[in-house]
């Protein structure tokens, strides 16, 4: 699990964050914006937890589970959000095997910015579909390497998977 996490990506995100977002919580942000869920990569939303694709990818489709409540431990969470969100995880890991036809799958998070969270004010898991042959990116730490992919082409081939789903 150590080899997941990639710190030239948290200097990567809050560079972002603070270009595009004035310092506000880059969630809280996405959620209010008025653009389609195709434009905000937003796979699956409900009134507790959204899905999106992750920006700034560790490997194509990965995933992150958000719930809508600002907070920034999981413990601060209710059961019921708890539970919807390892849920939505669980459903979501499914998703990503059928439409990514990935081998493996690295799920998680980080809690705090010493531990390699990039929005550590605002909770989120992480689903990282793994493919044999893909450790190169995770082999360099301290060293950015360029991930090249389309967002939206993962987007167009996971949608219609979540549009399925009934919780
Ligand atoms: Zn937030």
């Amino acid at each position: 699990m150590d080899k997941l996490y990639a710190p030239w990506r948290d200097q990567y995100v809050m560079s972002h964050t603070k270009n595009d977002y004035s310092g506000a919580c880059v969630f809280c942000t996405l959620f209010n914006k008025q653009e389609s869920d195709e434009e905000r990569y937003i796979l699956y939303k409900d009134a507790m937890v959204a899905v999106i694709l992750n920006l700034y990818p560790y490997n194509a489709g990965h995933l992150l589970v958000v719930p809508q409540n600002h907070v920034e431990n999981l413990y601060e969470l209710s059961d019921e959000l708890l539970s919807r969100m390892i849920k939505i995880s669980a459903v979501s890991t499914q998703i990503v095997k059928q439409a990514l036809a990935c081998q493996a799958i690295n799920f998680g998070a980080n809690f705090g910015r010493i531990a390699g969270a990039g929005i550590p004010e605002h909770v989120h898991l992480h689903i990282v579909p793994r493919y044999s042959g893909d450790t190169g990116f995770f082999t360099v730490i301290g060293d950015a390497k360029p991930i090249s992919i389309d967002l939206n082409s993962v987007y167009k081939k996971m949608k219609p998977y979540f549009k399925e789903i009934s919780l």
